[in-house]
């Protein structure tokens, strides 16, 4: 098995996700079968336990791990389940070297934060590289290279190039300023963070330089010469319109082939032109369609961090780029809703309105509005895990007259609680245990006949990533039915409500579903869901050309 490397040097934040990402594309288009790990030097076991603004989006895998949006990228990039043994963090890793000392695991030997914590960190590459069968395992390193947090996992780097020299690459993203005052790229940064690199040990293979624009070879030699690599391995990744371009900018650089020739490995075929045919439809969009996000993780300061709902801008626009079209979207805060009303107004302007995944009361009611105001006015609605459970408290209040309906995550005295706890979920709160103990990960959900989702989905049974702990009252099943909401999806197993929706009689679109269906939207393969939702869009859109 090999082994690939990425750091980061300058800073942090450009993009090491989508340079890794698409390093493993291209060498799944050559025929490898790659797997890729995320490493995040927090103390956090995992990312469930921490606010999107301060961390960016929770990414749901298959079998139920609340990871980094990283690992969205790899599976989105790979076209593949990445799991729970495909991600770590300083805290994962302590914990189970302490459990491991606890039973007796070190048969009595003192256990040292060197080796036995880089250690831990190499057996759990290895173990997600075998669990994938994987020629190739790359490795992404959260962070910088000199920040203190890391320094473990660059000794964990060290170690495997030492066991295996022929089998271990690395790969450092830099960042290349050009500074307006001065208006010249500067190089000196990457070199700084060469020499941080290298005092842990560590010579890199290959430097992918972001910047604004391309690196020309005056600086790729210069950078080549400081940093004892080949100008050729220094990479030049500039801004792109789309992250799916990233790919293609490596593979005219031969990047992925310069890192298979330092390996050792040998390729015979190269399918980018899955990539060439995507990014192409991409560019050439004929209608544009306007899509409304409401909700509440993106104001950070003065700028937004629409990092927090990743997942959900990725399916919005792959679904969009599978019907020719762009999604322009907007966000929009719930908030502003419940100080002016009249704002509400604003919502008539778009061709969709999301309401995504959320915790809390903060904007709630602020929600309620804009969800009674899309159905009202019959704009489509697409309603993600919170965004289903206030559709049916609002169609709960205003349409079937029970005024105070709520939920109990918002209001535990509600005499109405039309979303409740699920069960055992209560204890866990009351008792503080609040980390991975939501309903996670995959479950089943059956699909009723007639229904705008079987029809969007085309079969009866599906399985969705979940990341919850609150769902629909079944006491309030008949009245909501009764007036004509259509629980079109349940979970076979425990008789959860898992879709709503509305005849299409009665609104153009409006669903509701109690998962996460933007972790399963891939570039090349958009989720039905999503695909439906932008059909609908579809109808009030317009040509591209008119709204330029
Ligand atoms: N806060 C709601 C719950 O815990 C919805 C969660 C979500 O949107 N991911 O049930």
């Amino acid at each position: 098995m090999k082994y690939i490397f990425v750091t980061g040097g300058v800073m942090s934040g450009v993009g090491k996700g989508a340079i890794t990402s698409s390093i493993g594309a291209l060498l799944k288009a050559k025929g490898f079968t790659v797997t890729a790990v995320k490493i995040d030097p927090y103390i956090n076991v995992d990312a469930g336990t921490m606010n999107p603004t301060e961390h960016g989006e929770v990414f749901v895998t298959v079998d139920g791990d609340e990871t980094d949006q990283d690992i969205g990228n790899y599976e989105r990039f790979l076209n593949t389940n990445i799991t729970s043994v495909n991600y770590m963090t300083t805290g994962r890793v302590y914990l189970s070297v302490i459990e491991r000392e606890r039973a007796m695991g070190y048969k009595g030997k003192c256990v040292e934060v060197v080796p036995d914590v880089p250690n831990e960190v190499v057996r759990r590459i290895e173990t997600a590289g075998k669990k994938a069968k994987a020629d190739i395992v790359l490795i992404e390193i959260g962070g910088t290279v000199g920040e203190y947090q890391n320094i473990l996992f660059l000794e964990a780097v060290r170690m495997m190039k030492l066991r295996a020299p022929r089998d271990v690459a690395t790969v450092l993203v830099s960042y290349l300023p050009i500074p307006s005052k001065i208006g010249e790229m500067k190089t000196k940064p990457t070199q700084y963070a060469v020499r941080t690199l290298n005092s842990a040990g560590i010579q890199p293979d290959l430097i992918a330089c972001r910047a604004e624009i391309v690196v020309d070879s005056v600086r790729r030699q210069k950078i080549g010469a400081n940093c004892g690599v080949e100008a050729a391995d220094v990479i030049s990744a500039p801004d792109v319109e789309t992250i799916y371009e990233i790919p293609l900018i490596l593979e005219s650089q031969k990047c992925a082939e310069r890192l298979c020739k330092k390996l050792g490995l040998r390729h015979r075929v190269n399918h980018v032109e899955a990539w060439r045919r995507l990014v192409r439809t991409i560019k050439n969009p004929k209608r544009e369609i306007k899509i409304a996000v409401v909700g509440k993780y993106f104001a950070h300061g003065d700028f937004v961090l629409a990092d927090s709902y990743i997942s959900v801008i990725e399916a919005l626009k792959h679904a969009a780029w599978a019907q020719g079209a762009r999604a322009k979207l907007t966000w929009l805060s719930s908030e502003e809703y419940e100080k002016n009303p009249r704002a509400l107004r604003e919502l008539s302007t778009f061709d969709g309105v999301v309401v995504p995944g959320g915790f809390g009361g903060r904007g709630f009611e602020g929600n309620i509005a804009a969800i009674k105001y899309v159905r009202e006015h019959k704009i489509p609605y697409f309603g993600l895990c919170f965004g289903l459970q206030m559709a049916v408290i609002e169609f709960a209040r205003h349409v079937c007259g029970i005024k105070k309906a709520h939920t109990l995550e918002v209001d535990p005295q509600t005499p109405d609680p039309i979303i409740h706890f699920m069960p055992g979920q209560q204890e866990k709160i009351a008792h503080k245990k609040y980390g991975a103990t939501m309903r996670l990960g995959a479950y089943r959900c059956k699909i009723a006949r007639g229904t705008i989702a079987r029809k969007a989905y085309g079969q009866e049974l599906i399985s969705e990533r979940h990341r919850h702990r609150y769902e629909v009252n079944d006491a309030y099943r008949d009245v909501l039915q009764k007036n004509g909401l259509v629980l079109s999806g349940v979970n076979p197993e425990l008789n959860l409500v898992e879709i709503i929706e509305l005849p299409r009689a009665k609104h153009p679109f409006f669903i509701g579903v109690q998962f996460h269906p933007e972790f399963q939207s891939r570039p090349m393969q958009p989720h039905p869901l999503f695909k439906e939702f932008v059909k609908a869009c579809l109808k009030n859109s317009a040509l591209v050309g008119s709204v330029l």
